[in-house]
């Protein structure tokens, strides 16, 4: 269960956030969905310790992640996360073997114990049979599907998806999308996804949270938000066509 509450952020004086508060259940697959520049990538860099709020606590399950004192903020090495960001970054000089390596040995996770883990991840994604190539002789949806098995590699409590089908071409992502949600539901692994796509939110999500501006306007189901939404912001964004 990742809780966050009363997130407050503001850059030079100007506020990104106010007032975001919102529960990932266990299992859940959670999405945050607003337009460009309404917040999303700030909360979860909060959540993953790369940026400080001003205010706010943020914890999974007992474990207090900030509690509104940067001074006591757990690091991000320390928070038990997987981060998979839009330009999936995979180390061009590594095999995919090797970039999925890099974060148990961060975790100094012994050899024989790497292989067995990387090994399980790649299948997961069924990428098993490309481990000792390097990442350009893969294809874009390829690496995106070794990016997410690195995310999930050391098996972390929740996974931080942020827009990671973003650069591949529409008919690449209706796929990635299929094939996320049955790896989603396989791994069973809490999911906080971030999308500027309502087609891709309500596709996806257990639950979506709507970001304007800097607040959350609604919390609910794919189908609360499309029949009830609370307020018009919501309904234009959310009835407005791809
Ligand atoms: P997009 O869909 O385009 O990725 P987003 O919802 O992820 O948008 P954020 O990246 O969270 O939006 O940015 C929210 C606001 O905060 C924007 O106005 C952005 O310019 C500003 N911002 C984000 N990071 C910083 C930073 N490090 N310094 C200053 N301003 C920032
Ligand atoms: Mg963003």
């Amino acid at each position: 269960e990742l809780v966050v509450e009363n997130l407050k952020k503001s850059f030079a004086g100007n506020a990104v956030l106010e007032d975001i508060n919102f529960t990932v259940a266990d299992g859940e697959f959670f999405t945050l969905l607003g337009p460009s520049g309404c917040g999303k990538s700030t909360t979860l860099a909060c959540v993953a310790g790369l940026e400080h709020p001003e205010s706010g606590t943020i914890r999974v399950g007992d474990q207090v992640f900030f509690d509104g004192d940067p001074r006591s903020a757990v690091p991000p090495e320390g928070r038990n996360l997987g981060l998979v960001f839009q330009s999936y970054a995979l180390w061009p000089h590594m095999t995919i073997a090797g970039n999925l390596a890099l974060p148990l040995k961060l975790r100094k996770v012994s050899g024989p114990e790497q292989k067995r883990l990387i090994d399980e991840a790649l299948d997961k994604v069924d990428m098993l049979h490309l481990r000792d190539r390097y990442p350009h002789q893969l294809s874009g949806g390829q690496q995106q599907r070794v990016a997410l098995a690195r995310g999930i590699v050391y098996a972390p409590g929740v996974l931080l998806l942020d827009e990671p089908l973003s650069n591949l071409d529409a008919k690449m992502r209706d796929q990635a999308r299929i094939w996320l949600k049955s790896l989603q539901r396989e791994v069973g692994i809490t999911t906080v996804y971030v999308t500027h796509d309502q087609v891709e939110a309500m596709s996806l999500s257990d639950r979506i949270a709507v970001f304007m501006h800097g607040r959350l306007q609604q919390v609910g189901t794919p189908t609360e938000i499309y029949e009830t939404p609370a307020t018009p912001e919501v309904a234009g964004f959310i009835g407005r066509c791809n």
